[in-house]
């Protein structure tokens, strides 16, 4: 029988990098296996495809990359991560063959060892164009890195994980973490998330766990 590979037996820190469409992406779907990863000594990415420029609130709309860049730092320090910004645009998601290279190279220069992304069946074309950037990017390397999918509240359709992490020790930095996403209105959407993270840890036997899809074809990340 297989042993679980758990990222505790790691005897060297992994990097993992967290691709998401808007700040707030990679918190709302990971961001209890974040904060379990960061806790063993790992180093974790949360690659933004870019800065919310679209909406944030009430706030003019010159004022949201600022905000919801502010948002995403105060999210990753909670979660002992680092921001990153791939430079599209919100809502203008650009997949073409100089957007691929843009974050291929994006991606390249974290060196990841695992990389989590949404999952491409989903309601917002930002979400499904970060996941083909990643898959390209991921395919250009030759499969080098672990590649798993995530699900968003709302937007994602069709989504059927096969992985499972306990992430009920970790639920008030997992909490604090979304909610540093003021501008996104969070009451609107964590209460969805919880409810499906209570959904997956039933299956997973677990209080609460956030689900993952590994693609097929990828090696076994060690998780959390
Ligand atoms: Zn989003």
């Amino acid at each position: 029988m297989a042993l679980p590979l758990l990222a505790e037996s790691s005897a060297h820190p992994l990097k993992i990098v967290v691709a998401g469409g808007h700040p707030g992406d990679p918190e709302c779907g990971c961001a209890g296996t974040i904060a379990r990863y960061t806790a063993l000594g790992h180093n974790v990415v949360l690659l933004y495809l870019n800065r919310g420029e679209g909406y944030c609130g009430g706030a003019s709309l010159s004022r949201c990359a600022d905000i919801r860049t502010a948002e995403a730092g105060k999210a990753c320090g909670i979660l002992k991560a680092r921001a990153a910004f791939a430079g599209q645009y919100d809502g203008r998601a650009i997949v073409d063959a100089p957007h691929y290279d843009d974050f291929a190279r994006a991606l390249a220069a974290e060196n990841p060892d695992v990389v989590f992304t949404q999952w491409p069946i989903d309601v917002h074309r930002d979400h499904r164009a970060v996941s083909m950037l990643t898959l390209d990017a991921w395919l250009k390397t030759g499969k080098k890195f672990a590649l798993y999918y995530y699900e968003v509240a709302e937007d994602t359709m069709m989504f059927s994980p096969g992985d499972y992490v306990d992430i009920s020790s970790v639920e008030s930095r997992r909490h604090a973490a979304c909610y540093a996403h003021v501008s996104q209105q969070p009451d609107k959407w964590y209460p969805k998330q919880v409810e499906i993270t209570r959904f997956r840890g039933v299956v997973g036997g677990f209080p609460q766990a956030e689900a993952f899809l590994r693609h097929p074809e990828s090696k076994r990340a060690l998780l959390p």
